[in-house]
């Protein structure tokens, strides 16, 4: 089976969340991958050095460059001609994407997988992650979105895939990109962070929130996350937001500081190696998932924590 990766990047450099889908793909057969944007030469040459992969296609087209799905999926669909699957990382470009691609090629879209159990069958989480349900495809062409926390991430280096200049059919004239507001930080990205300290309604205000996670953060050399309860309430940024409805993360340790632990809070962070609670109350569910609890009000315990760091 031949497959396609799409390459998630900012036009300058390869975003890790494309290496899982490698891993994936190369389950399923040989691995090409797509680098769609523009002036990406450097993130071609990233890809083409991925293990396992064997060709990249790339269009540099400034059409491409703010990734628009009306402009990305046609191009994709195009090159699907000799391609059997395409798998985009579960992020939230990939997920923009994708549906207009399966939709365009009038195939189902298998979504968010956790492992591939053979050519056609594969496994992906229902109700908030509490159900894993095995399903399988009888669609010719594949379109699927990998969940990079289920996935090793492939060797960014040693490979020596080909580079190959395809182009499309451009702008679509469908939509227009008006502008983006990123948080510019210099914490690690959330969803490959090593360790995470994430913030809950229980802080109160953006201040307390900045004042209370951002020093542990900093000591721990952590990205900070967010319960939706407090991205809701302003306290924190929406792409802070940990869940079923925000970031999925697997971390080597996730502090939850002042989060109840709702199912679909849990639905993005259970998995992460050890989970540290600090929540006055309890009998509050995220104990039920924690590894560590500290029982007590944040106000005390987190400044306490942070000075002895
Ligand atoms: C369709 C859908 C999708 C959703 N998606 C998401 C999602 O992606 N992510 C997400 O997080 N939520 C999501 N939610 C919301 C979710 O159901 C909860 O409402 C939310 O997670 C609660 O956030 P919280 O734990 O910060 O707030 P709360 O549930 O209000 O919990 C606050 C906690 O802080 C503790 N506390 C209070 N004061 C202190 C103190 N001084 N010291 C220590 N502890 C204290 C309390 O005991 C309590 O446990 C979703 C809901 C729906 C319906």
């Amino acid at each position: 089976m031949k497959t396609l990766v799409w390459v998630e990047h900012d036009n300058q450099s390869l975003k890790d969340a494309t290496l899982s889908a490698v891993t994936a793909a190369a389950k399923l057969g040989e691995v090409h991958l797509l680098v769609a944007g523009k002036g990406v030469d450097g993130v071609a040459q990233a890809a083409a050095a991925i293990t396992g992969v064997g060709k990249v296609h790339v269009a540099d087209d400034a059409a491409y460059e703010h990734f628009l799905a009306e402009n990305v999926a046609p191009l994709i669909v195009s090159l699907m001609g000799t391609h059997d699957a395409v798998l985009f990382p579960a992020t939230t470009t990939g997920k923009n994407i994708a549906p207009r691609v399966a939709a365009a090629l009038d195939v189902m879209q298998i979504s968010d997988i956790l492992s591939v159990e053979g050519a056609d069958t594969f496994t992906r989480p229902i109700y908030a992650g509490n159900a894993i349900a095995t399903v399988q495809t009888s669609d010719k062409k594949l379109v699927i979105t990998v969940r990079g926390t289920a996935f090793a991430k492939a060797a960014a280096t040693g490979g020596s895939g080909t580079i190959e200049a395809v182009s499309g059919e451009g702008d679509k004239g469908l939509s227009t990109f008006a502008g983006a507001e990123i948080a510019k930080s210099e914490r690690p990205e959330l969803t490959s962070a090593k360790v995470i300290v994430s913030g809950g309604r229980a802080l109160g205000s953006s201040e307390q929130f900045h004042a209370q996670i951002d020093p542990l953060a900093d000591k721990l050399g952590a990205a900070v996350g967010a319960s939706r309860a407090a991205v809701d309430a302003g306290y924190a940024p929406n792409d802070y937001q940990v869940g079923q409805t925000g970031k999925i993360v697997a971390p080597e340790v996730y502090v939850a500081i002042g989060i109840s632990g709702a199912i679909q809070h849990l639905a993005g962070m259970k998995d992460s190696k050890t989970i540290i609670a600090i929540n006055k109350d309890e009998d509050a569910p995220i104990f039920q998932v924690a590894d560590i609890g500290l029982v007590g009000d944040l106000f005390k315990i987190v400044p306490e924590l942070t000075e002895k760091l």
